[in-house]
């Protein structure tokens, strides 16, 4: 791999680009994409076809300095009831545009912190998902979990509703980090947790990690890399902490000089990396872990790894139905964003309408340009023979190929049907895959590269 001062005299470091998590990215989406938009494209689902659910319950009891999630903190259920009440109608829409209840292959509840919802809530969602949609004996349900909020009965009642992966967060374990970002959580609390969900026979465990925090030491995230093993995770996400305080106020409580340097934040990526490796995973993309009978690593080996607004996914379905404020959907005509606020949210469903406010409609170049991105994040390979590229095409992406060519030089591999990066080239994805970008918006919210 390039090592610090190689990347450093690149660029790297002062780069900020989209994580091309869709494409376009988010910042492309326009106000002219609104519920008209997700009235067609309900209306023209395939009711055969298997699809993707996310929900979003955007309320925390206590919100992290660090988390740049569209989330409110509550100090009681009532505001969550309400939205809960909201939810309902949502999904009643969702159901008038509906001949039968759609199948569901893979569902995700996110946020914010879903186990706020006590048992009786968990299962009021539940049963309210179920009046619309129906989960197949293989799917695959996962809930992001806040060890500090949660307990057995909150874990039965998830587990009732089908949960197969818990996604704990964890962030860092050393107690100055988290002091500096305001979520104290101990090993021991988090430990418990995990025996919780292990007792419950929940099969599947995801761990998160931030990397470039404030005060993070390299000895100090080793040690938590030595915690977070003994948890025995089947996948980590390792992310990099993206300092926007103009964008997420919150992290204005954070002082940029706590923050760690770009040598800093490089060596802590690669601690990690070594550590995880280490422990017998392998490393998936650009900052996913998984151990190598896990499905994530699986689709890895076998170029069936997607990327989608959660990261990276094993999940072939063509839609992703986003339910809740913020979240958003993918149908195969593009993409549409519900409105952020709970209050916006709640007031344009109160009207009778579906709560989308901004998206985008797909063009075929955008497909190709979006698979072709998403082969490279995903694969870091561009495999020509899928695309199957007519003259125009083949026109259309040539400076793209050939600014990838200039820029890997010596760290490409080609046939005639793939291009593939070998592992030097790895570091720059994100920058290649942007040269496939021809949205471009300009937009000050991307974050770091490394
Ligand atoms: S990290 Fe989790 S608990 Fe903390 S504010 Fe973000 S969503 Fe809420």
């Amino acid at each position: 791999m390039m090592n610090f001062d190689t990347l450093k005299a690149r660029g790297l470091f002062d780069e900020r680009l989209p994580r091309y998590t869709s494409y376009p990215p988010a910042p492309a989406f326009s106000a002219d994409i609104g519920p008209a938009f997700q009235t067609e494209a309900l209306a023209a689902l395939d009711p055969d076809a298997p699809i993707s659910l996310y929900l979003h319950i955007p309320f925390c009891e206590r919100l992290c300095w660090f988390c740049a999630c569209r989330t409110q903190g509550v100090r009681s259920l009532t505001p969550v009831q309400a939205y809960l009440e909201t939810l309902r109608r949502e999904l009643a829409l969702i159901a008038t545009h509906q001949s039968r209840k759609l199948r569901v292959k893979q569902m995700h509840w996110g946020g914010g912190t879903p186990t706020i919802l006590p048992p009786a809530l968990i299962r009021e969602v539940s049963d309210m998902l179920g009046e619309v949609f129906v989960m197949d004996t293989d799917t695959t349900f996962s809930v992001e979990i806040d060890p500090t909020l949660v307990d057995a009965d909150k874990i039965a009642a998830l587990k009732d509703a089908g949960m197969t992966r818990a996604s704990i967060g964890v962030q860092d374990f050393a107690p100055l980090v988290q002091k500096c970002i305001g979520r104290l959580q101990s090993y021991e609390q988090t430990l418990e947790a995990v025996e919780m969900l292990r007792a419950a026979q929940v099969a599947s465990l995801n761990v998160d990690l931030v990397y470039g925090l404030p005060f993070q030491s390299t000895e100090g995230f080793a040690q938590t890399l030595h915690q977070v093993n003994t948890l025995r995770p089947d996948r980590v996400a390792l992310f990099g902490y993206a300092h926007v305080p103009h964008m997420a106020k919150r992290q204005s409580l954070i002082p940029e000089a706590s923050l760690p340097g770009d040598r800093a934040r490089f060596t802590l990526f690669n601690k990690a990396t070594e550590l995880l490796c280490a422990d017998g995973m392998e490393a998936i993309g650009i900052d996913h872990f998984a151990r190598p009978d896990d499905s994530m690593a699986r689709a890895a080996r076998d170029g069936t790894l997607r990327r989608n607004f959660q990261g990276y996914t094993v999940d072939g379905c063509d839609t992703l139905l986003g339910l809740g404020a913020s979240s958003i959907s993918r149908f195969k005509e593009g993409f549409v964003q519900n409105a952020a606020q709970t209050g916006d949210y709640t007031r344009q469903i109160n009207t009778g309408e579906l709560a989308g406010v901004r998206g985008y409609r797909l063009t075929s170049e955008d497909r190709l340009r979006g698979r072709i991105i998403e082969m490279l994040m995903c694969d870091f390979a561009i495999d020509f023979k899928e695309l199957d590229l007519n003259d125009v095409d083949r026109a259309r992406i040539k400076p793209a190929v050939d600014a990838l060519r200039r820029e890997c030089d010596g760290m490409i591999v080609e046939t005639q049907d793939r291009l593939s990066l070998s592992p030097q080239a790895r570091p720059l994805v994100r920058r290649l895959a942007h040269f496939f970008d021809a949205s471009n918006p300009a937009h000050a919210g991307y974050s770091r590269v490394s």
